[in-house]
């Protein structure tokens, strides 16, 4: 066995952190574990008591290559010693332009494309609006039900769950609509088959769109194509082909937020890929850069370069010491088998909680794509009612037998994983039976 917590959790040492915490950190700025981190390796993460746990969060699925990869710290190692910041908007460096070229490669789209580079995903979502606005000339944003993009007030209004991302801290920024997801389980517009959900969502928005906003008044629809706080649903390809086709028609830009989704998590290197989908501007954070804060507005070279100059930016956009090791990071998914094995992952994970989904009642679903999975806990699998507390549990039982995981969804009922796409095989395993444990525990 791996996973080795030798402690109570939280051990005395987190506890004692814990309390100076409770001092000086408001108790806004939410924690899923109550331990304090050491050191982390690949896909182990070691707390400040010696407890060994194996990472199925990965940063909140900022580690698609894992805590510490050699190629990132190499690269990041070799910039310190040239410089850490100048503000690309004082004097420009060559990582910076790499990275856009890079970024211009692999993203979907067979046409020119210019980036922005950021600091987090809330801001590449915002600038992806801004750009859109900007570009069209239009107000209107179409964003969706069970949608996370982030916790600034536009990322918040554009977010659909209101505790805790929106209760008492508007007011809301304004020309924000919100659509029906083809969330089959769920869907606004009923349970649904997921075929037929896509059917009946795209419908609706197409209708909603007229009726409702006005054809002439829409910017952008902003999608993500698995939504990942909402609880990794899996928009169908035949959604995004048809919200393609409908942008299309009406003169609307489409984004994507791959802000979660992206760099290899589903076994592609863009979720959009598997439904052969081109946005016209993608949302990118996280994954991109192992950990530093570094997000990225890819789009079309036209729209990037509708807006003033001035009109984009800030002081950090595109650190340095960020660049590089996001150049690292598509180095290996690249050229580095990571992408591979992130369908390995993908596969091994699927066919792993396939049989605990039959095993456990508790689990009313179990989906994702790729390596971006998930189940839904429910009290009863007639109702369909979420099983909250029965989640909490999951995840807290889990980490007291070695395994940290994440919870996700609009009730908070989903269990989801992002482990580093190179967890190695017998790591997953590990943690796989950690986790069907912790469900027989919390029944
Ligand atoms: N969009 C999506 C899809 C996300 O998952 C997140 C973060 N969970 C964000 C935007 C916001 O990113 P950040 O926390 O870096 O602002």
């Amino acid at each position: 066995m791996t996973a080795k917590v030798i402690t109570d959790l939280p051990g005395p040492r987190s506890t004692e952190l814990a309390a100076l915490a409770d001092r000086y950190i408001p108790k806004a700025v939410f924690n899923v574990h109550q331990v304090f981190a050491q050191s982390a390796d690949g896909a182990l993460l070691t707390d400040v008591d010696g407890n060994q746990f194996i990472d199925f969060t990965g940063g909140l699925g900022v580690l698609n290559v894992g805590h510490l990869p050699p190629p990132v710290v190499e690269a990041v190692t070799a910039q310190l010693a040239r410089f850490t910041h100048t503000c690309f908007h004082v004097v420009r460096y060559d990582g910076y332009v790499r990275l856009a070229e890079t970024l211009a490669r692999i993203t979907p789209g067979d046409f020119d494309k210019k980036t922005v580079l950021v600091n987090s995903g809330a801001e590449a979502v915002e600038n992806a609006v801004k750009i859109a606005r900007y570009a069209t000339g239009r107000p209107g944003v179409v964003v969706f039900d069970h949608a996370f993009h982030g916790r600034t007030q536009l990322g918040m209004t554009m977010t659909a769950k209101p505790m805790p991302y929106k209760a008492g801290l508007g007011p809301s920024a304004p020309e924000i609509y919100r659509m029906p997801f083809p969330y089959g389980y769920r869907c606004a517009l009923g349970p649904h088959p997921d075929d037929e959900c896509a059917v009946h969502c795209a419908d609706y928005l197409e209708d909603a769109i007229h009726t409702t906003i006005g054809d002439e008044r829409v910017a952008a629809v902003v999608v993500e194509p698995v939504q990942g706080e909402g609880g990794f649903n899996v928009a169908p390809a035949a959604f995004l082909r048809r919200l393609r086709e409908i942008c299309d028609r009406y003169g609307i830009l489409l984004v994507a937020d791959e802000v979660q989704s992206g760099f290899g998590r589903t076994s592609r290197m863009f979720a959009v890929d598997h439904a052969g989908v081109v946005p016209d501007i993608t949302a990118m954070a996280k994954s991109l850069a192992a950990g530093f804060p570094l997000a990225a507005v890819t789009g079309r070279a036209e729209l990037m370069d509708a807006v003033h100059v001035g009109g984009l930016g800030g002081t950090y956009g595109g650190n340095p010491v960020a660049i590089a090791a996001a150049l690292a990071v598509v180095d290996m998914l690249e050229n580095g088998g990571l992408l591979d094995d992130g369908v390995r992952l993908g596969a091994q994970l699927e066919a792993g909680l396939a049989p605990l989904a039959e095993k456990h009642p508790l689990i009313g679903q179990h989906r994702g794509l790729g390596a971006m999975r998930a189940v839904e806990l429910v009290t009863d699998r007639e109702s369909r009612s979420g099983a909250t507390a029965e989640a909490a549990a999951v995840i807290k039982g889990a980490a007291e037998r070695g395994l940290l995981l994440l919870k996700a969804g609009t009730y908070d009922n989903v269990v989801r994983i992002l482990a580093p796409l190179n967890t190695p095989p017998d790591l997953v395993d590990e943690g796989l039976a950690i986790l069907d444990e912790a469900l027989t525990a919390a029944r």
